[in-house]
């Protein structure tokens, strides 16, 4: 069985140095445990600081140790109890082949209700994140004008078309290609969509909505923020979800110039971790999965096969290279 191991903390942009691919062999699961034969690895921006040495709201990955992430796959040997040969479970253990998981950290999911790779993506932890990011941190109500940034990726396309469905005014994305910026309105129905590589992102915002902004759902950071903060109409609520044009900086990045404008417009930015919010798992799953199988709400899937690319397929993620949740298939 492989696994990748993180060898040295990258500085900036991750090097392929940083990591290695490493044979490991595979145990039998102990009292409580299963043995699980990954079908399905999550790769996601928040990784990157997790191989920083900084304290966070999760450990860092520890160095010559395998890595951890999202992982759907089928147990192959059981002794926990509930669990059998051949169920299919979501659990942590990604970044390898074959994982040993407590019985308790492995949530059983049914391959016949949707695809497995949806409970890493949009029934996953992504969809989750986009749900309560929008419905709770930002208090999204009808007729509210939303502009999601990283909008062609996995948690920004669904908030999007959760923001549609739900009845906003007006919803605006940005993304960093024509081919995603097409998908948006013409797939996901934005109303209106920009490539934020086209030119200063307060212009594109502007001329997107004439009308301001009543929520921001900041996948992004820097020019980002700061284009919203100067579009948010009077009440504007922005989510701070993830701030992914800073996650290789070596130096902190200047802070949005604009803030005083969130006096005269009583304006709120709140950070959120979707950890924080798993009690709305259940009405997230009951209102979204019936959106996801009639089609009204659509995602994109990005594939990567062989744990031979993990590494390339995170890496990805962090240049773009993906529509939709990323995911490593074995
Ligand atoms: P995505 O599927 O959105 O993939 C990341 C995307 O970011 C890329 O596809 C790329 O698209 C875009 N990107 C990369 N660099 C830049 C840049 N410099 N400026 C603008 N866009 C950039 O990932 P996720 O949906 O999994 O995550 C989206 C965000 O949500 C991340 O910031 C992540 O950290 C955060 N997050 C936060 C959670 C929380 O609990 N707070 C939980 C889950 C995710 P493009 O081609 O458009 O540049």
């Amino acid at each position: 069985s492989r696994e990748w191991h993180l060898l040295s903390r990258p500085v900036g942009w991750p090097k392929p140095e940083d990591f290695a691919l490493v044979e490991a062999e595979v145990r039998q699961p102990g009292e409580g445990q299963v043995l699980v034969r990954n079908k399905y690895l999550s790769v996601d921006p928040y990784m990157r600081g997790r191989m920083s040495a900084a304290k966070s709201y999760v450990a860092p990955f520890e160095l010559g140790k395998v890595m951890q992430g999202g992982a759907v796959g089928e147990v192959v040997a059981s002794d926990a109890e509930g669990l059998s040969v051949g169920d299919h479970v979501l659990h942590f253990s990604g970044w390898r082949e074959y994982a040993v998981v407590s019985g308790k950290n492995a949530v059983k999911v049914d391959p016949d209700a949707a695809p497995l790779s949806t409970y890493l993506g949009v029934l996953g932890m992504t969809g989750l994140t986009a749900y309560a990011g929008l419905l709770r941190t930002a208090a999204f109500k009808e007729g509210d004008a939303v502009f999601v940034s990283g909008a062609a990726g996995a948690v920004g396309g669904q908030v999007g078309q959760i923001a549609r469905l739900k009845g906003a005014s007006r919803v605006i994305g940005s993304a960093g290609s024509a081919e995603k910026v097409k998908l948006l309105v013409e797939e996901y129905g934005f109303d209106a969509a920009f490539n934020y590589k086209d030119g200063p992102v307060s212009e594109q915002l502007r001329a997107a909505a004439p009308d301001g902004i009543d929520v921001y759902f900041d996948n992004v950071g820097g020019d980002h923020l700061e284009a919203a903060i100067g579009s948010l109409n009077e009440g504007g609520r922005i989510a701070v979800c993830g701030m992914i044009s800073v996650y290789n900086n070596t130096e902190p990045a200047p802070g949005p110039k604009n803030l005083a404008r969130l006096i005269q417009t009583r304006g709120r930015i709140e950070g959120f971790l979707v950890g924080d919010h798993y009690d709305l798992q259940s009405q997230f799953v009951r209102e979204v999965a019936p959106w996801v199988a009639s089609g009204e709400l659509k995602y994109r899937e990005t594939v990567v096969e062989g744990i031979e690319n993990n590494l390339e397929a995170f890496l990805g993620v962090l240049r773009g290279d993906n529509t939709g949740k990323m995911i490593v298939k074995l």
